[in-house]
């Protein structure tokens, strides 16, 4: 192949490509159990996949509104309503995505201003900055430190500015597994307060809150939903990461914004997958068991490498579990898992990855969306290296 003509300009120079790709591929080469990216290596239940079948046969493969299907946001409507107590109008507040990721790449592009600066809360899922750099916008990072990873809100209050057009949020955390409280939500509704300041918040792991906390939605709280573009993923939530599709909540004049952008990325979402989700959002129970489910391969995690000499922080909710490795080893964290993940055979993500300055406090994370037999093979080989 010829190569390009003229020197290309990239609008992303310190992008390489993203860790979860780089770990997953050194995984499979390398026979490595992966617990780098996270996707359960379980399967959705069957009943799911025949209303998929059932409404492609039945003839509904065509475009889906541009919103996103009626039945499912009706649904997302329902379920927002039960959990949170928030009322959102599906004809104008509620959009169907392809996956969370494009979510908040759509919400970044349709209001962010190039200038306008956007905080976020490192370490930082890795897709933000890369969406917050393509607008022009400035990013601007509020530390969340080890062991706890909980916020330092006077430190976020001193970077706002009159510039300040988004702060971005997620809870709970990846990668750290730290669950924000009603005090954090209440320090960010009185730092937005009198500002027009976008809380963007990514719930994806909504549903995954451990030992009997509540997930503090930003849709609980009528002062921070009313500046808030909430999203959330049923990849998560259904054990089904490859199909991509999610849903993002605001109020009408932000999602009219929202929609000028996403009709023009995305327009719209594989429509008997929709259909099917709807149906299968009826049964409550499907989200509301996720926590224990989780919690249980916590626990099951957390016993198993407790024989290690991995140090193991605290985890409030998500599928992931974060290490330190200052015990067994005394290498950069991408050394420590590329080590990990070739000579042990098991997969993890070094968290520098998730630092703008490659920050390396020796800390990997784990992904315990795993069988059971998947996690002992994990603990086996562990236990004999580490
Ligand atoms: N945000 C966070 C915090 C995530 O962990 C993920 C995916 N794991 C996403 C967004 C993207 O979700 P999706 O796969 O639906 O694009
Ligand atoms: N969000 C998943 C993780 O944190 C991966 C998604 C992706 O590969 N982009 O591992």
């Amino acid at each position: 192949m010829p190569s390009f003509p003229a020197p290309l300009v990239s609008r992303l120079p310190e992008v390489g490509t993203t860790v979860f790709t780089v770990m997953s591929r050194l995984a499979q080469e390398c026979g490595a159990i992966n617990l780098s990216q996270g996707f359960p290596d379980f399967s959705a239940e069957d009943v799911l996949f025949e209303r998929v079948a059932y409404w492609m046969r039945s003839g509904h493969n065509q475009y889906a509104p541009m919103a996103g299907m009626p039945a499912l946001r009706a649904a997302i409507a329902a379920k927002v309503q039960d959990l949170y107590g928030a009322s959102y109008d599906p004809e104008h507040e509620i959009t169907v995505t392809a996956g969370a990721t494009q979510a908040l790449f759509t919400a970044v592009a349709a209001l962010v201003h190039p200038g306008d600066e956007v905080i976020v809360f490192e370490p930082v899922y890795d897709s933000y900055v890369p969406a917050i750099t393509l607008q022009g916008g400035v990013v601007r990072r509020a530390r969340l430190a080890a062991p706890d990873y909980r916020p330092d809100w006077d430190a976020v209050q001193a970077l706002v500015t009159p510039r300040t057009r988004m702060i971005m949020i997620n809870t709970p955390h990846n990668p750290t597994g730290t669950v924000w409280s009603a005090a954090d939500l209440q320090r960010l509704a009185e730092i937005t307060r009198g500002t027009g300041i976008v809380v963007m918040a990514d719930e994806v792991y909504e549903h995954i809150v451990f030992d009997g906390a509540r997930h503090e939605s930003a849709a609980r709280y009528p002062e921070l939903a009313e500046r808030s573009v909430i999203v959330s993923s049923f990849g998560k939530t259904y054990h089904v990461t490859g199909w991509k599709v999610g849903y993002v909540l605001a109020p009408q004049a932000l999602m009219a914004e929202f929609r000028k952008v996403h009709q023009f990325n995305v327009f719209t979402v594989n429509t008997p997958v929709q259909l099917a989700l709807a149906d299968y959002m009826a049964d409550a129970g499907r989200h509301l068991r996720l926590a224990a489910f989780y919690q249980e391969k916590r626990d099951f995690f957390r016993r198993g490498l407790a024989a290690t000499r991995f140090e193991l922080l605290p985890c409030a909710g998500t599928y992931f579990q974060t290490a330190r490795y200052t015990a067994i080893a005394d290498l950069p964290d991408t050394d420590f898992v590329e080590w990990l993940t070739r000579e042990v055979g098991v997969a993890a993500i070094p968290l520098s990855a998730f630092f703008g300055d490659g920050r390396d406090e020796k800390v990997i994370r784990f992904c315990f969306a795993k069988r059971d037999e998947t996690l002992e093979a994990a603990f086996e080989r562990l236990g004999r290296f580490c």
